[in-house]
């Protein structure tokens, strides 16, 4: 509860402080990337999704509550029609003081026309996805997608200003021989590269333990070719990061499978139809929507944030291999938000 205009912050049963929440505005998406969506999805009706009103309504709530760093996610955020009044909308928190950083995670395929409208909203970096500079593996990774078209929305996000950082997920045997050249390119440009190992979420067409690549022996790969110098970057997310000398550039390395990050884990994820999940790789979840269209008042809105935060659990246990080939949990990422 708000005392004297300053809210106590979010901390969870296990003394971590929540400040960095992670918003799905829509469960849709323009691609159907072979790891993250089947070829056929059954994607949510309107009235299930949180309108933006209700959106901007709890995310106010969460930074008044001590959230200092929002990420809008999908499905494809900027496929959402209108998604600019919203971004626009949580831009004055970052003026006001109450945010130090809006951004977003998109596949780029809107990011052209967007790109100088994100800017003008407060936004400084961007998170891309890029899986391939091959135009015939990028259209087969992402089933629907078109390299170059991503390559001009990242070229317009640049000129507008905005920090790009690439999330290349390792995919074993599909695009793990370009890693050295994406580095090199991305690096050339300016752009950060982060690589993701395969997460088990949601029913996908195929065996995940095919595509499943340890980023350990990407790393030890990449160590070959490349100076690694241990850097103290931190998001207080599941990255590690290292400096490459060559280049002068950075790459990350994130791998919930083989490590654990949860000591850390300052966020919450909130989905389109109002779920709050507390963890990326555990059930455990509250749900905001009945609530907001109940018509609740502000202060009951942020009780229930406070009590939300009682349910984080400790930690996940993901397991990709031949005995566990299911998905840890059922809802894909393009649900839950990446
Ligand atoms: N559509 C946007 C995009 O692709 O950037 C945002 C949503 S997407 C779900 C967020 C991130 O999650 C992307 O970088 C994507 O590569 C990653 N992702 C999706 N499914 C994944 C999975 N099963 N394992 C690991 N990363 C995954
Ligand atoms: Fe869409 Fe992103 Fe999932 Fe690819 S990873 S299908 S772009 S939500």
């Amino acid at each position: 509860m708000t005392q004297g205009g300053a809210a106590a912050p979010l901390i969870d049963p296990f003394q971590r402080r929540i400040s960095y929440l992670r918003v799905s505005v829509t469960d849709r998406c323009d691609f159907r990337c072979v790891y993250c969506m089947a070829e056929e999805m059954q994607f949510l009706p309107k009235a299930e999704i949180l309108t933006y009103d209700e959106l901007d309504r709890l995310c106010s709530a969460f930074i008044r509550l001590g959230v200092r760093k929002l990420r809008l996610t999908g499905g494809e955020p900027l496929v959402r029609r209108d998604i600019m009044g919203l971004i626009g909308s949580l831009g004055r928190h970052l003026t006001a003081g109450g945010l130090d950083e809006l951004t977003l995670t998109t596949n780029g395929s809107q990011l052209a026309r967007h790109a100088e409208g994100l800017a003008a909203a407060g936004v400084r970096r961007l998170n891309v996805s890029l899986d391939s500079l091959d135009a015939g593996r990028f259209a087969a990774i992402t089933r629907r997608g078109k390299l170059d078209v991503v390559l001009d929305g990242i070229r317009a996000a640049a000129a507008a200003g905005l920090k790009i950082k690439l999330n290349v997920v390792a995919l074993r045997g599909v695009n793990d021989d370009e890693f050295v050249a994406m580095i090199e390119w991305a690096h050339h440009a300016g752009h950060e590269v982060t690589f993701i190992e395969t997460m088990p979420l949601g029913d996908i067409d195929g065996d995940r333990t095919d595509q499943y690549l340890p980023l350990s022996l990407v790393k030890a790969a990449l160590g070959r070719r490349f100076t690694l110098e241990d850097s103290d970057h931190r998001t207080g997310g599941p990255a590690r990061y290292y400096r490459v000398a060559e280049t002068g550039g950075r790459i990350g390395f994130i791998t919930p499978l083989t490590h654990n990050f949860c000591e850390s884990c300052n966020r919450v994820r909130l989905t389109c139809t109002g779920t709050l999940y507390l963890c990326l790789g555990q059930d455990d979840s509250y749900d905001f929507r009945d609530l907001l269209r109940a018509g609740v008042d502000d202060q009951t809105l942020e009780a229930a944030i406070r009590e939300a935060m009682t349910r984080k659990p400790k930690g996940h246990d993901f397991v990709i291999d031949r005995r566990h080939d299911r998905p840890a949990v059922a809802r894909h990422m393009s649900v839950t938000g990446g």
